[in-house]
């Protein structure tokens, strides 16, 4: 469809509470990267697992407060399921499908391939006869994972380079009915016509699943760009807990929503100020390869650190 030729770059956050600084910092290179090469950019709010009421209307205001817009309307995951039930469809009806009856515990519990990455699902459930299969899907919900045909995909990351991982038969279809997070994904960016991924990088590790299957599904692969995360002085993942991350707290220790920006920026070795100046700047060659320690400044006194949430 031509009007999805036009590239399109997206962050897609999941409404689980405010931003912070973390977040903020890879939707701000999201943005970078697609408009500093001519494509759209999109917002999609992951909202098939963690919602909480009002986070959404929040995320976007700290999105618009430092200074990014974006383009058409913002999509939510849980008006789209008819698209991820066409897609498992299509699976099915190619063979790419089956029902796993699985616990966690059995997962855990069940000896794996000898070649098999850690986690990776034994494959229990694949050869289950139709009998077995009859009586299981008596005792509980059924899943539904891919038939992988590969233990192993490689994709190519702007930053990273060629990157192979593992592909296990993951799940496509949760057992209470909800589309798995990388079905839901791969479905979205080709339904939203985008062909640039940006996002941290511990998401690097799922990309071979999801460039598999949107090969599987005779959807483009997209360009990857995965960034480095922030991380807190104990080098553990940024979190709330680690006390001013999201704007409403760095406003209270004097940062307003252009002086968090300025803080990301510079960590990005980019100019403080309005992003169009960032942008004219921008190259992904020169972005730094490692995370960014964030020392949150200190919140004034105890009485605002409790109004922090
Ligand atoms: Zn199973």
């Amino acid at each position: 469809m031509p009007q999805n030729l036009d590239g399109a770059g997206r962050f897609a956050p999941s409404p689980s509470g405010d931003l912070h600084v973390g977040n903020l910092r890879t939707a701000i290179l999201a943005w970078l990267f697609a408009r500093s090469t001519g494509r759209r950019f999109l917002l999609r709010i992951e909202d098939l697992d963690r919602a909480r009421a009002g986070a959404e209307a929040s995320q976007l205001a700290d999105l618009a407060a430092v200074g990014l817009d974006w383009d058409t309307e913002v999509v939510r995951q849980t008006d789209r399921t008819p698209l991820y039930r066409r897609a498992i469809v299509q699976l099915a009806e190619a063979g790419l499908a089956y029902e796993c009856f699985c616990t966690r515990r059995e997962i855990a519990d069940a000896p794996s391939a000898p070649h098999a990455p850690a986690g990776a699902y034994p494959g229990t459930c694949r050869d289950l006869t139709d009998g077995e299969r009859e009586r299981r899907r008596q005792e509980r919900p059924a899943a539904l994972r891919l038939k992988a045909s590969v233990s192993q995909y490689t994709v190519i990351d702007q930053l990273h380079g060629p990157f192979t991982g593992a592909v296990d038969d993951f799940v496509l279809l949760r057992n209470d009915g909800v589309p798995a997070y990388n079905l839901a994904v791969v479905v979205d960016d080709a339904a939203q016509g985008i062909d640039q991924v940006v996002r941290g990088d511990d998401l690097l590790s799922s990309a071979p699943r999801q460039a598999y299957l949107a090969a599987l599904l005779g959807l483009p692969e997209p360009h990857y760009a995965h960034v480095p995360l922030v991380l807190n002085v104990h080098h553990r993942r940024l979190a709330k807990r680690d006390g001013a991350v999201t704007l409403s707290a760095l406003a209270l220790t004097g940062f307003d929503a252009g002086g968090a920006r300025d803080l990301i920026l510079r960590s990005l070795g980019l100019p403080a100020g309005p992003l169009e100046r960032a942008l004219e700047a921008f190259d992904p060659a020169g972005l730094p390869r490692e995370p960014w320690i964030f020392e949150p400044p200190e919140l004034p006194d105890a009485h605002h650190r409790a109004n922090i949430n």
